[in-house]
Parts: structure tokens; C-alpha cells; sequence
């Protein structure tokens, strides 16, 4: 039986994710580096800011950090209760969950690699998508409770599999932000009126949730507001790129939004939204979006 379970990482994605958690579990508690973080996150919701010691002491624990080196610098030299399952909701690189899988079961604990999907307002609404891979058995005991912020999980396979398949989901999500852009330079171009252009779009073959749901509300209003920064962005697609290697694939489509993404760098691209990458196309072909 599940009766404690705990939050790693409260950024812009885990704070909402942690919580919805009560609704599943009376034993609910959270840590992030930044500690004042928890603190409020227990005033608001419920929930108990503990010790990173503490933290580990559970039936189960999620993580959801920027990167696999973050969680593989955290995990390292930590001692784990025997039976503890590890659900990671990082972006990460798939061998890094094989890795983490083999080490701590040394310690008797599982590991598995359950990225989301869905953006910030997924998880404030809990209705994300959890892409889930390692020990079976074990994902079918912790589904319950992921299903407290998720409204899709699914399980995808041998350890490494969930971060495979969500570092090509955002790959996707580039060429389709790229492609909408490129589309939308022409139609400018042409002097048609942009938003009566994307409201045809979005109601016809071309749309989709890229077209819906950020070039009206971030790209044409000008504001980028930013709920995921375009350098995780830049890691994700390194990781599609990477997979694509390892299977000695060479794909143009890829291989170019790989390079798209690249030319801001990273330092500046952890201050942007994804969204403001649309800005390197503006200036290539000198015309705004709006
Ligand atoms: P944020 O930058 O908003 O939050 C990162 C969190 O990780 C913060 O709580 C931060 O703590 C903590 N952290 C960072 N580095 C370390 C470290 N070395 N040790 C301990 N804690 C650390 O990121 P997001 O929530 O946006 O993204 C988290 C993951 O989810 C990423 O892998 C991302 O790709 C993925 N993701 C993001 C989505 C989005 O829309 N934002 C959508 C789907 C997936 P502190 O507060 O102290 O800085």
C-alpha cells in the first residue's frame, strides 16, 4: 500500500503537479533546492516542505528537474528505503534512466522514466500526459496516483523508453512551431491579415495545439510569456537528435531544426520562452508576426 509519497523539484512544471497529489494521498511532502519554494507550496496547498532527507523517506517519490544530470547529481550518494518507487517526470536523456534504473536498484528501489506533456496549464489542471517505461508492475501500482495530475498515461516500454518518446514529441512540437511560422511569413508577406489567416488555419487540416494554442496568445500579442524555456527546448531536441544517431539515421528534417534551434544561445535561451525562438525567423526574413 502506498501512504507517503513526495515532490522533488517544484519549478514551473512541478509546482503544479505536487499539487494535486492530496487529492490521492493524506501523506504528502515536498522539497525544492530553493527551499522557500516549499514552504509556500505547503501554506497554499496543504502539503509538507521537508527536508531532502525526509523527502526520500517515502513509498514513492517524483522528481521533475531541468535535466537527467540534475536528478543523476541529486540521486548520487543518497541512501534509499528498500521498496521505494522512483517516478521522474524530468525531460530526460533515455540511457540516463537506464543507468539510474541499474543503480538504484541496488538499493532495492525502482526507478522509471514518466515525463509529462501538457505545458504549465496542463499541470495546473492536472490533465497532463505521462509517458511511463521500466519495471511494469510497478507502474501499474503508482498509475493511481500519477493520475492525480494526468489525464493520459501511458505506458511505453523498457526503462528509457518514456524520455525516447517525449524528446520526439518535442521535436514535433519545434518543426510545428517552425512550420507555422515559416507558413504564417508567407501569408504576412502577402498582405494577408494574420489572424483571420490563423483562424482559417485553425479550423482546418493545418492546425494543431502549437497553431491554437500559442501564436494568437504569445507570438502575435507580442508577449512570449514565458512557461518553458526555449534552452529545455534546445536539450530536448538534442536528445531526438542524439536517438536519431544511435539508430545511424540520417533525417534532413531533424538534422535542420536542430541547427534552427542552436543559433540562439543557451545562456540567453534559458531566459526566453520557446516561442521567442519565431524572433530568429522574424529577423532572417525581416517581418514581425503581428
Ligand atoms: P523550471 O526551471 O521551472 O524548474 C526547475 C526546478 O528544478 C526548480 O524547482 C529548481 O529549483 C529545480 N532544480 C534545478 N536544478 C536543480 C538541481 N541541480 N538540483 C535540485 N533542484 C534543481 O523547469 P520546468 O518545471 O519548466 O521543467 C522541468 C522539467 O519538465 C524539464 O525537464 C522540462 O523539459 C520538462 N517539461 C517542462 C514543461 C513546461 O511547459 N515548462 C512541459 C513539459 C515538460 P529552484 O527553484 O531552486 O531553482
Amino acid at each position: 500500500m502506498i501512504s507517503s509519497v513526495s515532490f522533488i523539484g517544484l519549478g514551473g512544471m512541478g509546482w503544479h503537479m505536487a499539487s494535486h497529489l492530496p487529492k490521492v494521498c493524506d501523506n504528502v511532502k515536498v522539497w525544492n533546492r530553493n527551499f522557500d519554494k516549499a514552504e509556500q507550496h505547503s501554506r497554499i496547498f496543504g502539503t509538507q516542505a521537508v527536508s531532502l532527507q525526509e523527502a526520500i523517506h517515502v513509498d514513492v517519490i517524483f522528481s521533475c528537474l531541468p535535466t537527467s544530470a540534475d536528478i543523476e547529481g541529486l540521486v548520487h550518494d543518497l541512501v534509499l528505503k528498500p521498496g521505494t518507487i522512483w517516478i521522474d517526470c524530468t525531460s530526460g536523456v533515455p540511457e540516463s534512466a537506464q543507468k539510474l534504473s541499474m543503480q538504484l536498484a541496488k538499493q532495492g528501489v525502482i526507478y522509471l522514466d514518466a515525463p509529462v506533456s501538457g505545458q504549465t496549464i496542463g499541470a495546473e489542471k492536472g490533465t497532463l500526459t505521462v509517458m511511463v517505461a521500466g519495471d511494469e508492475i510497478a507502474f501499474e501500482k503508482v498509475k493511481p496516483i500519477i493520475s492525480a495530475f494526468a489525464e493520459l498515461i501511458e505506458y511505453v516500454g523498457e526503462s528509457g523508453a518514456g524520455f525516447s518518446v517525449k524528446a520526439i514529441n518535442n521535436m514535433l512540437m519545434a518543426v510545428n512551431l517552425w512550420s507555422v511560422a515559416e507558413g504564417l511569413c508567407v501569408l504576412k508577406a502577402k498582405g494577408v491579415q494574420l489572424g483571420a489567416a490563423l483562424n482559417c488555419i485553425n479550423h482546418s487540416s493545418g492546425r494543431s495545439g502549437i497553431s491554437e494554442n500559442i501564436f494568437a496568445q504569445r507570438i502575435f500579442s507580442r508577449t512570449f510569456e514565458k512557461t518553458f524555456a526555449l534552452d529545455l527546448l534546445q536539450k530536448d531536441i538534442g536528445i531526438a537528435i542524439d536517438l536519431m544517431d544511435q539508430q545511424y539515421l540520417q533525417l534532413q528534417m531533424m538534422q535542420l531544426i536542430h541547427q534552427q534551434f542552436a543559433v540562439v544561445e543557451r545562456a540567453k535561451a534559458k531566459e526566453m520562452d520557446f516561442s521567442a525562438v519565431v524572433k530568429v525567423l522574424e529577423n532572417t526574413v525581416k517581418l514581425k508576426l503581428c
